[in-house]
């Protein structure tokens, strides 16, 4: 089956893109959790950061700083919630690796990443 974020970094599809380079695409989340809630992801594919090849992790890691700076200077937002969902149990739905840059407010009523689950015992 064909993958939709493929076909993000293909452009069959429309997307809003917040920043580009030979590596990575990076483009407005389609269902936004907060202002300008941003998916970062490798232009190849790569369902996660372990398939990711080696000589796009700094690509990619360039590409997530790059968007924290771009939010920084477009809606000064007081924090970001940087995170991965990894395979199902985690709640991945698109099968090509995507960070996602959550910008945060001081009094957005949100929490810490690590409140997302409480199963200290499994
Ligand atoms: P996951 O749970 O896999 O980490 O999250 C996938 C994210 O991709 C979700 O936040 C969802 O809103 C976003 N998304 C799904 N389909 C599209 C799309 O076609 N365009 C954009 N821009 N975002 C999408
Ligand atoms: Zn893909």
């Amino acid at each position: 089956m064909k993958c939709l974020f493929c076909s993000l970094v293909n452009k069959e599809m429309p997307v809003q893109v917040v920043y580009e380079d030979s590596h990575s695409l990076a483009f407005l989340d389609i269902n936004p959790r907060s202002p300008k809630h941003t998916l970062v992801i490798p232009k190849i594919h790569s369902e996660t950061i372990l398939d990711l090849p080696e000589s796009e992790r700094e690509p990619f890691w360039g590409a997530v700083v790059a968007v924290e700076k771009l939010l920084l200077e477009s809606i000064h937002p007081n924090g970001f919630t940087l995170g991965i969902n990894q395979w199902k149990a985690a709640g991945q739905e698109v099968d090509h690796l995507h960070m996602h840059i959550i910008p945060r407010f001081l009094d957005d009523g949100g929490g810490p990443v690590q409140m997302i689950v409480n199963n200290p015992k499994n």
